[in-house]
């Protein structure tokens, strides 16, 4: 995983609320950031973020794709959301 201090991850988390389109993404968000603080297993590839769902399953998350049930409804999920933070977060520590 990153390295990054927690005032960044706050900051990031901060300016990603901020421009959340929706509640529901703002909901999306502190999950994501829950899970990245609880050191959730994930992957970022690069271009995208894997995940293993609590079923085994594999999800590979990017702005706009994901695998999960929300993301099948219609809404956004944390694992999208977590692919934002994480992007971010790629990009303040290169
Ligand atoms: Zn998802």
């Amino acid at each position: 995983m990153i390295e990054i201090g927690a005032s960044e991850l706050e900051r990031i988390v901060g300016a990603e609320l901020a421009h959340a389109k929706s509640r529901r993404w703002q909901t999306a968000i502190v999950r994501a950031a829950r899970m990245i603080k609880a050191e959730t297993p994930m992957h970022w590839t690069g271009r995208t973020l894997l995940f293993w769902s609590d079923s085994s399953e594999l999800y590979e998350a990017t702005d706009d794709v994901c695998q999960c049930k929300a993301f099948n409804e219609g809404f956004p999920c944390k694992h999208r959301a977590a692919y934002k933070l994480v992007k971010r977060m790629n990009e303040v520590t290169r």
